[in-house]
């Protein structure tokens, strides 16, 4: 298909894509049958014994290469969301992204027939095969700026639009940082809150002592805010370490995002890989550059 045909087709396929992530929530919860309304509030009687329908399957993990070869949806990653200041240095102007610029990002997406995907969809993806909507791609955002809240949020929702927030939690109600409240209204607006862990140590070279506070307690704090467990983790810098895949493992995420080494072949689920796309990428650059590096 082509661009100008997915893109004419966005509306079609976006909303096949809704009904499948819908569909596949439901597969993927743990629910028991309820009883069934209507059968006793008149007689009170017991209802005729009937055989419970039986439960669906569990999802069978795939193996690491079926993961590997899964590995193949585009995941971008952003940082602040503002207008550049005098004293940014010329490594942040290429992680800071204007806010036209971002729009502008959005709608090459749009334009390219790109459907968004929450974090947890594309988990399920990889681990399970649960299928995606056509074009699909994750749109992730590191450190917990305010930013995140006050342009990402709407940005996002102009364009029907989903994202996975990871911030550390040592910033919460900091001025210029996610208020725990922004953090629970990006829940609520039905973004994915991950952990970036406390407060952005290396966990390639993190000492021991540091484990617990870096990678279980930011998931409890933000499980706290949010009201649901939260167990996706992006690693700070992308930087990891064999011990730090065991010990996100332990700590309870399911998935962790790193930037662009190779996935381990091993652990492909806690290596999953992502692009930062500098603000200097118009729309062909990010699309092209989405095709090629993933
Ligand atoms: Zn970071």
């Amino acid at each position: 298909m082509s661009w100008h045909g997915a893109a004419m087709d966005r509306r079609t396929f976006l909303a096949a894509g809704v009904a499948g992530l819908a569909a596949l929530a439901g597969c993927s919860a743990d629910r028991s049958p309820g009883p069934r309304a209507g059968t006793t509030a008149r007689t009170g009687e017991l209802p005729a014994p009937s055989p419970a329908p039986a439960p669906p399957p569990p999802p069978t993990p795939g193996t690491p290469q079926e993961i590997l070869a899964r590995s193949t949806v585009p995941v971008l990653c952003f940082h602040q969301l503002r207008e550049f200041r005098p004293d940014d240095s010329p490594y942040a102007r290429t992680i800071i992204t204007p806010p036209a610029v971002f729009t502008a990002q959005l709608q090459a997406l749009r334009d390219g027939g790109y459907t968004t995907v929450p974090g947890p969809a594309l988990i399920d993806h990889l681990q399970f095969g649960i299928p995606l909507p056509e074009r699909p791609v994750l749109l992730t955002f590191d450190d917990g700026s305010v930013t995140h809240h006050s342009v990402a949020l709407p940005a996002l929702q102009q364009f029907g639009f989903v994202g996975t927030f990871f911030p550390m939690t040592v910033v919460l109600d900091k001025p210029d940082w996610l208020s725990r409240e922004q953090v629970r209204d990006l829940d609520r607006a039905g973004m994915t809150i991950g952990s970036h862990t406390y407060d952005h140590q290396r966990l390639d070279r993190l000492p021991a002592d540091q484990w617990d506070i870096q990678l279980a307690e930011p998931a409890a704090e933000l499980a706290e805010v949010v009201g649901h467990p939260v167990d996706l983790l992006a690693y700070p810098n992308g930087m990891w370490s064999p011990e730090a895949l065991d010990r996100a493992a332990a700590a309870g995420y399911r998935a962790a995002f790193q930037l662009s080494d190779p996935q381990d072949v091993q652990h492909p689920l806690l290596t999953v890989r992502r692009i930062m796309p500098p603000p200097t990428w118009d729309g062909p650059t990010l699309l092209a550059r989405m095709a090629s590096d993933f």
